[in-house]
Formats: C-alpha cells, sequence, structure tokens
C-alpha cells in the first residue's frame, strides 16, 4: 500500500496544532504507520531539503526546521501522497484553499506549519531517511 511522509514542522509544534493536523489525515480515512517527536541536526535537515539547497531561502529554511522539535509520521493509503498535498494546500499559504491545512492555519511561506511528500519516489527517499528503523506493519 502506498505511504507517505508528513512532518508538521516546529510552528505547528509550539503553536499547539499536532492533534489538529494528525486529525485531518486520520478522518481521511488513511493509517498511522509512524510517529516520532523528534528534534532535527542542521545536517540532517539539510539533507531532507537536498534538493532545494541552491535556492535563496535555503539557509533560512534549515534554521526554521531546525528551530524546535517536529513531528514525523508515516501515512498509508490508497493515493496517500497526493491526497495527503491536497489536505495541505498550496506551499504559499496565500494561495492554499480555506479548508487545508495551510488555507486555515498559516500566513507566511517560511511558516507554513507542515510538510508532505510531492512524490511516491521522494516519500520511499523521506522515509528511509526519517524512519531507517523498521517499519510498523
Ligand atoms: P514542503 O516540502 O515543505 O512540503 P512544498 O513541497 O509545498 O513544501 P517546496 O517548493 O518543496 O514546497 O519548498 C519547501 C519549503 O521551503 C516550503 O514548504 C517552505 O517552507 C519553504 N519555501 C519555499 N519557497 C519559499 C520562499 N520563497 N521563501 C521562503 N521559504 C520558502
Amino acid at each position: 500500500m502506498e505511504q507517505t511522509f508528513i512532518m508538521i514542522k516546529p510552528d505547528g509544534v509550539q503553536r499547539g496544532l499536532v492533534s489538529e493536523i494528525m486529525g485531518r489525515f486520520e478522518k481521511k480515512g488513511f493509517f498511522m504507520k509512524g510517529l516520532k517527536l523528534q528534534s532535527v541536526e542542521r545536517s540532517f535537515a539539510e539533507k531532507h531539503y537536498a534538493d532545494l539547497s541552491s535556492k535563496p531561502f535555503f539557509s533560512g529554511l534549515v534554521d526554521y526546521i531546525i528551530s524546535g522539535p517536529v513531528v514525523a509520521m508515516i501515512w498509508e493509503g490508497k493515493n496517500v501522497v497526493t491526497t495527503c498535498r491536497k489536505i495541505i494546500g498550496a506551499t504559499n499559504p496565500s494561495d492554499a484553499a480555506p479548508g487545508t491545512i495551510r488555507g486555515d492555519f498559516a500566513v507566511e511561506i517560511g511558516r507554513n506549519v507542515v510538510h508532505g511528500s510531492d512524490s511516491v519516489e521522494s516519500a520511499r527517499k523521506e522515509i528511509a531517511l526519517w524512519f531507517p528503523e523498521a517499519p510498523i506493519n
């Protein structure tokens, strides 16, 4: 069954949005297959966002991700990668539709509360990076 990697970013954790965000995926009908609260090292955040290393906002993005603990999760279900991206909403919260997580809870692109893998292939890589231990069946 398809899996995706979802991360509640430090602002989402600090603002007390963890259960609200998890509830959206749970109520949709997806299954949680991994969950941990984790503080990440700079080198780990750089690895997670390696594809964006040439972007001008890269160092600010890394500073943001290491500014506090994040909640790392694996979610499973039919078309879970694409559907979770829709539930999360557009990258820039100003473009995110009401009813999406970013549309409802974020204002700034640099504080957009949650990450979701953008393809099945990135999900596979991100799950291997964040959950190197044996997955839950
Ligand atoms: P994510 O990977 O976090 O799910 P995304 O796939 O919607 O986001 P990407 O283009 O991969 O969007 O950007 C990764 C993250 O980098 C964004 O979620 C946002 O936090 C940050 N980001 C993207 N563009 C900008 C920007 N112009 N200024 C500041 N931060 C940005």
